[in-house]
């Protein structure tokens, strides 16, 4: 929900939200996102408040919208998301596009193509990109990503409206990786001398978590780059399953008596309380807990991993 965003991106919650409420809409957007990260939630909210008939800020309120539900799912026909194809984004992934957008769209009367790192458009696919910024078509609205807008072209960012996002607060936010840093050397679990990589770890296990909140099963898909990537060894893995059980801790002492030791409380923590009751959460950490007496004797960690996320689906 665009909503969501009062707090943390109030300019450019302010821009949107007169964007809709006024229907004052450009053809073209570009999201600088400075790293922040959500910027794909946002975006998503703000392309869904463009689409929903009830035109809701809040999609909280369209509890009977099939369209926001069909949105949600990512298989709503009139939004294209465009990725690199390896290194590029090439001049036949748009022209694709452009051959479906050039029927009549299925559903309302808005199409919405979404170019993610809009910066690495190769030069025949910013040309096409360029021709349709200037002779724009009803209805068709593009929306360009990109972490820095540096690595745009002039002639493709002056024909854009250009939205800022605010970097993520990083001092406050992250302090409890200090904390958890200094849990693991009392518990003298961590070899860890590069202070780089346990930081980098810590955040990813976190990540991980979240990922798995969201996506559930899925994540078995994933789990080459959500976890084997960074969590190598078997003092990796003992390591990333404390920080798992502490999350996860934290996240039901704000359950309980919204209370942290560690953790900030983050837009994630709060989407984890509201899909998991005390009893869930009680469950994750004790099966978090049984996994990690078994990382010493099992030789398979790839199968662990894929079984604990099994497990925390409730076993099949
Ligand atoms: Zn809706």
């Amino acid at each position: 929900m665009l909503d969501d965003y009062n707090n943390i991106q109030p300019i450019v919650y302010r821009i949107l939200s007169n964007v809709i409420k006024n229907e004052t809409l450009s053809h073209a957007y570009l999201f600088e996102t400075n790293g922040f990260s959500n910027s794909q939630e946002l975006i998503m909210s703000f392309v869904k408040s463009l689409l929903c008939p009830n035109k809701y800020l809040n999609n909280k309120n369209c509890g009977n919208c099939h369209q926001c539900e069909v949105i949600e799912s990512g298989n709503f026909p009139e939004i294209k998301i465009i990725n690199p194809d390896g290194l590029w984004i090439k001049k036949n992934q748009l022209q694709e596009l452009q051959t479906e957008f050039g029927e009549k769209a299925l559903i309302g009367n808005k199409r919405i193509y979404i170019i993610n790192n809009a910066d690495r458009l190769n030069t025949s696919a910013a040309n096409s990109i360029l021709k349709f910024l200037e002779e724009p078509e009803e209805g068709i609205i593009a929306i360009l990503v990109t972490e820095n807008t540096s690595g745009i072209l002039e002639t493709i960012k002056s024909r854009c409206q250009i939205i800022r996002l605010k970097k993520d607060k990083i001092t406050k936010d992250k302090s409890y990786i200090e904390t958890i840093k200094k849990i693991l050397i009392q518990n003298k679990s961590t070899k860890e001398n590069d202070e780089d990589q346990l930081n980098e770890k810590i955040e990813k296990v976190i990540n991980f978590i979240n990922y798995y909140e969201n996506h559930h099963l899925d994540t078995i898909i994933f789990m080459q780059k959500l976890w084997h990537d960074y969590i190598k060894t078997k003092d990796d893995m003992l390591d990333a399953f404390d920080i798992m059980i502490m999350y996860y801790r934290d996240i039901l002492n704000i359950k309980v008596d919204n209370n942290t030791e560690i953790f900030e409380k983050t837009k994630d923590i709060e989407k984890i309380i509201q899909n998991n009751n005390a009893e869930d959460i009680c469950k994750k950490i004790n099966i978090l807990i049984d996994k990690k007496n078994n990382i010493k004797s099992n030789a398979n960690t790839k199968l662990l991993m894929d079984k604990l996320i099994i497990d925390l689906e409730g076993g099949i």
